[in-house]
């Protein structure tokens, strides 16, 4: 009908906006008693070494099963928990959990990492809950590894003296979500860090652009050469693959080699180690 086109538009419009709002209300409120709930769980994905064709550490992430919405993505709810001191205490359960988790596999040697929110950083509690994480699980700090976001490391003398004294534990420092910025990477030496996390959107383009692969390339190199372990996430196709392997780059995570796993399919599932073979160079492909 004529009435439907104009007003009516504007009410469907509102009406969206509404309803995400209530979503985004529930979810704020409900977040508080998912822990006791029992409504969080992590799942756990890879992270493979192709010198040594096996997984060497995993990454914890973590899910919530809402009883209204279903599952929920961390991208939404995280940024909720931010808002106040609910993130640390999600963060702290998260250090437990997972180190737990990892320190009962039958790998020695494997890592895990942990994604640490800044406001849990900056809570000057993280050292504390890393502890007594390490304490009730029996890890060996050398077996964990805190990932941060590059801001974070510009913050204050607070902050880096905590993660320095993590590190001379053995606690190893990630940079999550890592650029493509020549300025960003010189931001970063001497710095106290260990590993290099290149975000997915650092592979935009690899796979066709001369100058997108050469910059990649270029970054790859400087990260390893001032001494950090440089892992790019997000690989998801066979030509990303062989096109790092090229680069002669070693630690790749992404949905080509394995999604986040269940606690249980981490026995049975982990590429290289109880789980399949990491692939290894495949013939045929475009070369670099
Ligand atoms: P992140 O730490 O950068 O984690 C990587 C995200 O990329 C994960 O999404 C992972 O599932 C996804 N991913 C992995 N491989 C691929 C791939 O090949 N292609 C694509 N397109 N995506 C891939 P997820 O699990 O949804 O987590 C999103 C973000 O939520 C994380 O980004 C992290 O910032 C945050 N997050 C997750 N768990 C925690 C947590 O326990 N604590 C805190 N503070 N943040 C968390
Ligand atoms: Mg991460
Ligand atoms: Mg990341
Ligand atoms: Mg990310």
């Amino acid at each position: 009908s004529a009435r439907a086109a104009g007003p009516g538009r504007v009410r469907r419009h509102s009406d969206a906006l509404r309803i995400t709002q209530q979503r985004e209300e529930t979810l704020r409120t409900d977040l508080h008693q998912a822990l006791a709930e029992g409504q969080l769980r992590l799942v756990y994905q890879p992270v493979v070494d192709l010198a040594l064709h096996r997984t060497v550490s995993v990454e914890a992430l973590l899910r919530w099963r809402h009883p209204v919405y279903g599952e929920v993505s961390p991208a939404e709810f995280v940024p909720l928990a931010e808002e106040s001191a609910l993130i640390t205490e999600l963060g702290r359960w998260v250090l437990a959990e997972a180190t737990a988790t990892v320190a009962a596999l039958p790998h020695p040697d494997l890592a895990v990492a942990v994604n640490v929110s800044a406001r849990h950083v900056r809570s000057g509690e993280l050292v504390s809950d890393v502890l007594q994480a390490l304490g009730s699980s029996g890890l060996s700090a050398s077996r964990l590894v805190l990932e941060i976001t590059e801001s974070v490391l510009l913050d204050d003398e607070h902050v880096t003296d905590d993660l320095a004294a993590l590190r001379r534990l053995g606690v190893r420092i990630a940079v999550d979500d890592f650029g493509t910025g020549w300025s960003s990477l010189a931001y970063l030496v001497g710095l106290p860090i260990d590993v290099l996390k290149m975000d997915r959107q650092f592979l935009a383009d690899v796979e066709t652009d001369p100058q997108r692969r050469a910059l990649c390339s270029s970054v790859l190199h400087l990260g390893t050469s001032l001494g950090l372990v440089v892992v790019v996430e997000g690989v998801e196709t066979a030509t990303e693959l062989q096109l790092l392997r090229d680069m002669g780059h070693r630690f790749i995570q992404g949905y080509l080699l394995a999604r986040p796993l269940d606690e249980a399919a981490l026995t049975t599932q982990l590429p290289g180690l109880g789980g399949a073979p990491v692939p290894t160079s495949a013939p045929g492909l475009p070369r670099a």
